[in-house]
């Protein structure tokens, strides 16, 4: 069903594919509540391309957050 579908909460690191956002812990229905673009989306498209994404945002994210820009450390593996 699909109301099953939209309600599950992503358990895993999802970037917004608008502003970068991590959308852990929000519904596959609901909308990020950075910028209000719908969470499903973020889903849809390469997720190897979010992953690496996210990677990026998150580091501009947490810089800009904590007022200082840290280097993040490029990921290895898959
Ligand atoms: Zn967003």
């Amino acid at each position: 069903m699909l109301e099953s579908q939209t309600s599950s909460t992503l358990t895993g690191d999802h970037a917004c594919a608008r502003c970068g956002y991590n959308l852990r812990g929000l519904t596959r229905g609901g909308l990020c509540p950075e910028c209000a673009a719908p969470v499903g989306d973020s889903l849809r498209g390469n997720l190897l391309h979010h992953q690496k994404v996210f990677t990026e945002a998150a580091g501009k994210a947490r810089a800009l957050q904590s007022g200082e820009v840290d280097t993040v450390p490029p990921q290895s593996g898959l």
